[in-house]
């Protein structure tokens, strides 16, 4: 991984190396240039001192013709002035710099100046010099040493004249040179800065507004937003925690939103548990609840049979496939639902066909991949399971497990509290003694059930029966075998009556019977047939009894024919029973 440290140093480093580069050539080129210019400086100087002299050799040969025309030694002096004058000139021509050729050259003027001074001195030595013969001929000689004097200066001239022009043309090149690097450095520059940007848009900026963008959308509750950075670089480790956390956020929220609707069920459950009073329609309403809010299309619960120790499914959702589940129904240690209720113990079946211990039977459908049973009981006592079916393998989890086994725990007390409300509603309309209704649950029913034909035009009857004796019978055999007598009668009235009629009783030795929709005939034919049962039924110390047996008298009333008022019609059917002891007990008479 390369550092953003490094990856800013190193355009950095670049563009300190380009600028060193820049600043060093440029440089280079100002001094060859600079010396080109004192080179072209220092030849131009040259030329004008081979010029000069060119002319001071020339004015150097005049004095001495005129002291031989005039005699004049002044001439002398003259002749003096201009070699001093030349010997400066020559002085500062010796200190210009120059090269093998110049140099043999200059020496070479040096040595004939000298001679010129010699022949010059000569001349001026001639005491006579006008029309002196002798004069004369070192003066030709002198004026041909000195026009080749002027020659030879007048090459060196040229040579330094030769070598100015080439040293501007030089000078011209190194300028273009100059101005070609120059340009170059500069655009070079130029280009480097939008690189540099580019650079480190790509590097830097960008990536930190990626990384602001994903933050944003997190923090807006995208939580499945996810960056994407390959800097190879801190910015990029950064992107990958900022990843890892986005994902753990979005893990931690699904557990919550998870969580949060496993409480939504379990509220919604308990309030559904707590509502019911009534046992199946309220595993009805279980199993619809959970398919509904958890979105699981199979749910069962089965109930445990106490007598048969068999498992049974009491409710169900959708089992449409395999037909309904009446058949369903599992011995205590039998397969997996038996197991879990012998044991107690929750189960969960990930997948269905990694479980080698599962039968096919008890996995119900090819369409199951995934089981929870989750069994419930009181105290000790398994009352059944609570089954969950998924369609997907490994579509259950733990938590699920642990969910459902809340839930069974719900049903369980909610189920107890259903028989604990029914005992208590039972006992409040239940005679103790016998067993039949009471005489509250009789006024109360007579009254409902009046209305109720009334409503639908239909018939009722009620008989009243009174056991003949009765006080005889508890004299002569005590109360406790008195009890026994009137559960052993009460016993026949509930054989002796069909499951729409009801056996209440009334008074003491008085019981009454209900029978909606019967006619007066009808009545009349049952509580015959009940007397006649009693009156045959060899009951302990019978043959004590005045009438030589037990018995009972009964009086029939029939609504509307009778009566259509519940108090007139009670009267009515204990008139006809009245009747029937008068006329010597053991009989049924009807108003
Ligand atoms: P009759 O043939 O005229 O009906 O005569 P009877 O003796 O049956 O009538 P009576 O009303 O004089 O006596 C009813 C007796 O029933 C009086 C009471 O001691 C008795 N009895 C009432 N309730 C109970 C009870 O719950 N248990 C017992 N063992 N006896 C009861
Ligand atoms: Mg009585
Ligand atoms: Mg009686």
């Amino acid at each position: 991984m390369i550092g953003i440290a490094k990856k800013l140093i190193t355009p950095l480093v670049w563009v300190t190396i380009l600028l060193a580069i820049s600043i060093g050539t440029s440089y280079l080129i100002m001094k060859d240039l600079v010396n080109v210019v004192e080179d072209v400086q220092a030849i131009s100087r040259m030329v004008e001192l081979t010029g000069d002299l060119q002319l001071q050799v020339d004015r150097l040969l005049m004095p001495p013709n005129d002291y031989l025309i005039t005699g004049n030694i002044k001439e002398r002096d003259k002749y003096d002035r201009i070699a001093g004058k030349m010997r400066e000139t020559l002085q500062q021509l010796r200190q210009q710099r120059g090269n093998e050729m110049w140099d043999s050259l200059l020496k070479k003027i040096n040595e004939d100046v000298k001679k010129l001074a010699e022949m010059a001195s000569e001349i001026f030595h001639i005491k006579n010099p006008v029309a002196n013969k002798e004069a004369a001929v070192l003066m030709e000689r002198m004026d041909a040493f000195g026009d080749r004097l002027i020659d030879e200066v007048g090459e060196y001239h040229k040579v330094t004249e030769k070598e100015l022009l080439k040293k501007e043309e030089l000078s011209r090149l190194k300028k273009k040179k100059a101005y070609t690097i120059f340009a170059v450095v500069m655009l070079m520059s130029l280009f480097s800065l939008p690189l540099l940007y580019i650079y480190l848009s790509r590097y830097v900026t960008k990536p930190i507004l990626t990384l602001y963008d994903g933050a944003r959308a997190v923090g807006t509750g995208h939580l499945g937003h996810r960056i994407t950075i390959k800097t190879g670089d801190e910015i990029e480790t950064l992107a990958d925690g900022f990843n890892e956390m986005a994902a753990s956020m979005e893990e931690a929220r699904k557990e919550l939103d998870r969580r949060l609707l496993e409480l939504y069920t379990l509220y919604h459950i308990s309030k559904v548990l707590n509502t019911s009073f009534e046992t199946e329609q309220l595993l009805v309403r279980i199993v619809t609840d959970i398919g509904n809010n958890l979105n699981i299309h199979r749910v069962m619960i089965m109930m445990l049979d106490e007598k048969t120790q068999e498992l049974y499914p009491a409710s169900f959702t959708d089992f449409v496939k395999e037909g309904g589940l009446h058949d369903f129904r599992r011995r205590v240690g039998q397969g997996l639902y038996g197991l879990a209720a012998q044991n107690g113990m929750p189960r969960l079946i990930r997948d269905v066909d990694a479980e080698p211990n599962l039968s096919k039977e008890d996995a119900i459908s090819p369409d199951i991949r995934s089981i929870i049973v989750a069994p419930f009981g009181v105290r000790n006592k398994i009352l059944g399971l609570l089954c969950a079916f998924k369609n997907r393998p490994e579509t259950f989890e733990w938590h699920d497990l642990e969910l459902f086994t809340t839930v069974a725990e719900h049903i369980a007390v909610s189920m107890e509290n259903v028989r604990l409300y029914q005992e208590t509603k039972l006992q409040a309309i239940t005679d103790g003694l016998t067993g039949l209704y009471n005489h509250r649950f009789f006024r109360a029913n007579l009254t409902v059930e009046i209305e109720r034909a009334s409503r639908y035009g239909h018939k009722l009857s009620l008989i009243i029966l009174d056991i003949d004796h009765f006080k005889n019978y508890n004299d002569a055999h005590g109360h406790p075998q008195g009890d026994e007598l009137l559960r052993g009668v009460a016993e026949f009235l509930r054989k002796g009556i069909r499951e729409s009629d009801f056996a209440c009783r009334y008074g003491g030795e008085e019981f009454a019977v209900i029978l909606p929709e019967t006619g007066k005939d009808a009545a009349l034919a049952l509580a015959e047939r009940i007397r006649k049962n009693i009156a045959e039924h060899p009951f302990p110390f019978r043959e004590t009894q005045p009438m030589g047996t037990i018995s009972v008298s009964a009086g029939v009333a029939a609504f509307p024919a009778d009566s259509k008022n519940i108090d007139d019609l009670i009267k009515k059917a204990d008139k006809a029973l009245y009747r029937a002891k008068d006329e010597g007990r053991n009989r049924v008479y009807a108003v």
